[in-house]
């Protein structure tokens, strides 16, 4: 009698090449890019305020903390600059949300002789998600699931023709096929940005904000350039909406990937 032959899930494995950390500028999906583009200078309460050209990886506003700290450890001048900020006319605050490296190349100032020169830190999502662009939980409507959802990577040939088109499985393959949690924090990463578009819309129903829409763009940059600024999760616990143990347990949790455990496990049986 045959037995069947159960075929073993392959596994990626990072080649250490420095490919996705050479080339973080303008390094987005097309979609993304378009999307900025329609919508991002002005017409959302939060607004870009670099072209897309210029943008690198957004990092949240803690990460951002973290690299500050880390440039001078690493000996690196980072340039992190505020990439995405909604200008509050309630308290007359820029609000950062996220920020970015200014890199003076392509290339991320922390890579040093091709290697990360912070890789025993967290690092951020951004750094910890690649291959991915995205997890398939945060599909774009109208597009088919897979695209768009890896970046670029020559570690990925044997990966890509074996992710199953079925969503379920789908997502029980790509946790087996990715050990290095590179999924589990593609999947947190959407979580996050999720949980920033609630929140945002929470504080404006709420009218805890009244974020700038609909000026022209220019005038928005002005403001923003010459507003106070503050920092998102700060402001949460500036205007009462998260106590400071609660916004400090919720970055705890993202950090963990202990929401991405709790969505992808009714997939793995
Ligand atoms: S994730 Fe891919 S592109 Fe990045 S270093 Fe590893 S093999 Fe190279
Ligand atoms: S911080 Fe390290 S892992 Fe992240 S993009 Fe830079 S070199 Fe790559």
């Amino acid at each position: 009698m045959l037995i069947p032959i159960q075929s073993e899930t392959p596994k990626f494995k990072c080649s250490a090449c420095g490919s996705c950390c050479s080339h973080i500028r303008g390094m987005i999906p097309k979609e993304d890019r378009e999307f900025i583009k329609e919508f991002a200078f002005g017409k959302m309460p939060v607004v870009q305020l670099v072209p897309s050209e210029q943008m690198t990886f957004p990092l949240w506003d803690w990460e951002a903390k973290r690299f500050m700290e880390w440039q001078h450890e690493a000996k690196v001048d980072a340039n992190i600059k505020p990439l995405r900020a909604i200008m509050d006319l309630k308290s007359n605050k820029a609000i950062i949300l996220t920020y970015f490296m200014d890199s003076a190349t392509d290339a991320c100032p922390f890579l040093k002789n091709n290697k990360c020169s912070i890789y025993h830190t967290k690092r951020a999502y951004v750094c910890r998600l690649f291959p991915f662009n995205r997890s398939p939980f945060l599909n774009q409507e109208g597009t088919p699931l897979k695209h768009g959802m890896f970046g670029e990577c020559g570690a990925m040939e044997h990966i890509l023709p074996q992710v199953p088109e079925d969503f379920n499985k789908m997502v029980k393959f790509l946790n087996e096929a990715f050990p290095d949690s590179s999924f589990l924090n593609a999947v947190q990463n959407d979580i996050i940005i999720e949980w920033a578009n609630k929140t945002i819309i929470d504080l404006i129903r709420k009218k805890v904000i009244k974020p700038a829409i609909n000026y022209p763009y220019e005038f928005l940059l002005k403001r923003i350039s010459s507003s106070d600024k503050v920092d998102f999760t700060d402001f949460l616990v500036e205007c009462s909406y998260l106590t400071e143990n609660e916004m400090r347990d919720s970055i705890r949790n993202f950090d963990s990937n202990i929401d991405a455990e709790n969505k992808i496990k009714h997939f793995l049986n």
